[in-house]
């Protein structure tokens, strides 16, 4: 389910929708075996402080989320888009404090997020390869097959690409599957040297290894920018 967000318009201020507001909160006393509940409702709390100012719904936008850094860092900074059915904004996330609670605003401009490099997954792959080929497959083969698949992976532009999936962890980089042309072309190379059951084996590993972030599989790695919006 899409999140929204609660806007107030003069403020600039957003509340994330969504049952947490509800959470209540624990308060440990002196001398007190047992926490003390506390009862919130944050978006009774944020309607009631902005009750004389325009407000208003805005939708996330699904896969928009754009942030640097590391992943489980909660205090890094975070983009994304959100719309009220007309205009689409960009949304800043962002905590000023571990213990407060995040942030979020609308800041002016658009999200453009943009490929910076196309990479093989080499010393991965390489390590797939022995482990599961190592005893038919020479280490110079296994170099070779690492190397032509670097050299494919080198004449493709990220557009030419399907991403078939995002990192969970970082949404700034995906992974896209080799054409079987490339596959093909790829094993070619390596037919002359190779015994025919050897080189079946080899299509077999390259099948089995072609989901998600499998080690056959191209990371994508983008960066993103926030473009100013030109006022009219
Ligand atoms: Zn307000």
């Amino acid at each position: 389910m899409p999140k929204s967000l609660l806007r107030c318009q003069e403020c600039n201020r957003l509340l994330l929708l969504g049952p947490h507001n509800q959470a209540p909160a624990y308060r440990l006393r002196a001398g007190e075996p047992e926490p003390l509940e506390i009862r919130r409702d944050d978006e009774a709390d944020f309607r009631a402080a902005h009750a004389k100012h325009c407000l208003d719904e805005l939708r996330v936008v699904e896969g928009s989320v754009v942030s640097e850094g590391w992943w489980a860092d909660p205090m890094r900074v975070s983009y994304f888009e959100a719309t009220d059915g007309r205009e689409t904004v960009v949304v800043r996330r962002h905590r000023t404090q571990l213990d407060r609670p995040v942030n979020y605003e609308v800041i002016p401009g658009a999200i453009e997020v943009r490929a910076v490099s196309v990479d093989v997954q080499s010393r991965d792959l390489a390590r797939q390869l022995e482990a599961e080929l190592g005893s038919d497959l020479a280490p110079p083969l296994v170099r070779r097959f690492v190397d032509a698949v670097q050299e494919f992976a080198g004449s493709l532009e990220p557009e030419d690409l399907e991403e078939i999936c995002i990192d969970p962890r970082d949404p700034l980089v995906s992974y896209a599957r080799l054409d079987e042309k490339h596959v093909i072309a790829i094993l070619d190379l390596l037919r002359p040297d190779v015994p025919a059951e050897t080189l079946r084996r080899l299509n077999r590993f390259v099948v089995e290894n072609s989901e998600g972030d499998d080690v056959m599989n191209l990371m994508i790695r983008k960066a993103f920018t926030i473009r100013e919006s030109q006022s009219a």
